[in-house]
């Protein structure tokens, strides 16, 4: 018995020391769920950004959770943060990446039945109309109470730091995984790819720091799909996926 005891206590020991292996313990990964309280986002047919990137956004802690990292959320309920509390945690938990997850939408009514994808985006500037207007409506909840210049000394400082190309890798990887899982199960996915834009909520976290726009909340088929619970696994593992990828790579490279 005493043997079996034994064996049985090894055989876990064993299986844990190839999973660890195999884990990323010890990453540190922090989400950010956009907008949220009193700052809704989007809103479309009924459905509120906010609600549907903090479902995502657990789906996606839950999925790094079971690979091994540690993961922090800034916010994990229906709360509005600023801009400083959002990056102040990434900095604080000496995180490895950043990733902050949104969903996309449109003015122009005619056009709801055509434009969707999915997009990752990287903080640069960027001459791109488009990428300009999204990453706008973005800003405007999360800059409330920081006045032009704090908001150019803080774009400019990381502008032309290292953090760029890392975060352009980064971006390239969970964008790839993200859509390869979603077309594999879904018709018809748009791949709307990896972009720079002015994202203030990338600007404070000085490490490799993407923004994800999920889907466009103003296409009624994207809006249903992004609802179901299997399109958000989909998602959640295709970026866990990614930054699995990234990681891997980066550790070749630099060997940290
Ligand atoms: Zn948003």
């Amino acid at each position: 018995m005493i043997r079996i005891i034994w064996m049985i206590s090894a055989l876990l020991l064993l299986g844990g020391c190839v999973k660890s292996k195999v884990n990323r313990s010890g990453y540190i990964v922090v989400l950010d769920a956009g907008h949220g309280g009193h700052d809704s986002g989007a809103y479309s047919g009924g459905k509120k950004e906010k609600d549907l990137v903090l479902q995502i956004t657990k789906k996606v802690y839950k999925e790094f959770k079971s690979k091994g990292y540690k993961v922090y959320l800034t916010r994990g309920s229906d709360t509005f943060l600023k801009l400083g509390q959002r990056t102040r945690i990434a900095d604080h938990k000496d995180a490895k990446v950043f990733i902050s997850i949104h969903a996309n939408a449109i003015a122009n009514k005619r056009r709801f039945n055509i434009v969707e994808g999915v997009e990752t985006y990287f903080l640069q500037k960027t001459r791109d109309a488009r990428s300009q207007r999204i990453a706008a409506r973005e800003n405007d909840s999360v800059l409330q109470g920081t006045d032009q210049l704090s908001k150019d000394v803080i774009i400019d400082s990381v502008l032309n730091g290292p953090k760029i190309i890392q975060s352009h890798k980064l971006a390239i990887d969970v964008q790839r995984h993200m859509v390869k899982n979603l077309q594999s199960r879904y018709n018809g996915v748009k791949d709307g790819g990896v972009k720079p834009g002015p994202f203030y909520i990338l600007v404070g976290a000085s490490r490799p720091s993407i923004l994800i726009e999920v889907g466009y909340l103003t296409n009624p088929k994207e809006r249903q799909r992004l609802f179901t619970s299997d399109y958000q696994d989909e998602i959640a593992e295709g970026i866990v996926s990614g930054v699995n990828r990234y990681l891997d790579n980066r550790r070749e490279e630099v060997g940290f």
